[in-house]
């Protein structure tokens, strides 16, 4: 890890092994310069994760709980930084602002 390095949070779809339903996971968090870099280094190590933000050091906090898509309606459950503001909606695949359930 570069001393310039950022950290980046990442998230994953993967199944439950509690109830079998496809839900979104917080992934391993990424050290890079930059967004760019970050999503790089997903796509040829972990094409499953997509960056969803930056971290700012261990102690950001998290949010989590239901949330539907505005534009489809699809609800998921979404483990997120508390500074994110739009998520990628595993349904239709668009950038939204999720409305918490
Ligand atoms: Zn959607």
């Amino acid at each position: 890890m570069k001393q310039e390095d950022k950290i980046f949070l990442t998230q994953l779809l993967a199944i439950d092994p509690e109830d079998g339903l496809l839900k979104t996971w917080a992934g391993p968090e990424i050290p890079a310069a930059s967004w760019e870099e970050a999503e790089q280094y997903c796509r040829e190590n972990m094409g499953f994760l997509s960056v969803i933000g930056e971290g700012i050091g261990q102690d950001e906090a998290w949010a989590g709980g239901p949330v539907q898509c505005p534009l489809c309606a699809h609800e998921w459950v979404s483990v997120r930084p508390a500074t994110t503001e739009r998520l990628e909606c595993p349904n239709c695949e668009n950038m939204v602002e999720p409305i918490e359930k």
